[in-house]
């Protein structure tokens, strides 16, 4: 696979993406201000973090308009868990929403303090039994039209896809070392594009 792969990484856990996708014989590049958008990439990953430092950077390094536009138009992105929080279209208990290209409501931290962290393992689509790596995770509420979920864990929606945004709200790039297969889902959207 020689995709070119644009990693977001203003803030957040964009290095272990970026170590999982090259170990797939991807390319990754950083992207870090609005001039990296222009290059010529498969497809992009949208890192866990916090959602609303990395939305604040966004607008304050002047890429949320480029980001915006391209994933709009159908740019596959893989966006985990802060990442997730950027896409969707409505948050429950926040009025700030960022870039709102996804029909799905989406609560931040929504396992609350005492849960905050967990794993666990939960069947994700065609991919069969995954590892599942919550941290302060969010979950979605409710999924719009045309939205396919894709996984569940507890009765609550964690992953779902909307054309090529693919939205998770567990951290597939700290559990590699198991599997790797949603990962290589995502390269496979990027060459199907
Ligand atoms: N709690 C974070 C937020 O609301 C998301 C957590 C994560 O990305 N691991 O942005």
């Amino acid at each position: 696979m020689d995709a070119k792969i644009g990693v977001l990484a203003v803030q957040g856990a964009f290095i272990e993406h970026i170590q999982a996708l090259t170990a797939l014989g991807a390319e990754c590049v950083e992207l870090r201000q609005a001039a990296d958008l222009q290059q010529e990439l498969a497809g992009w990953v949208l890192p866990g973090g916090e959602s609303t430092v990395q939305g604040k950077l966004l607008r304050d390094l002047g890429m949320y308009d480029g980001l915006r536009a391209k994933i709009a138009a159908g740019m596959p992105v893989l966006a985990t868990c802060a990442g997730m929080i950027l896409l969707a279209e409505k948050l429950s208990n926040d009025d700030k929403v960022h870039f709102a290209t996804m029909p799905i409501t989406v609560r931040r931290n929504a396992y609350g303090r005492q849960l905050g962290s967990f794993r666990t393992h939960a069947d994700f689509g065609a991919l069969g039994t995954i590892p599942m790596t919550f941290i302060r995770a969010p979950y979605i509420e409710k999924v719009g039209e045309g939205v396919q979920v894709l996984a569940q864990v507890d009765g609550k929606i964690v992953a779902a896809q909307y054309g090529n945004q693919l939205a998770l709200a567990f951290h597939p790039e700290l559990d590699t070392f198991e599997s790797t297969a949603v990962h290589e889902y995502f390269l496979k959207m990027c060459e199907d594009k």
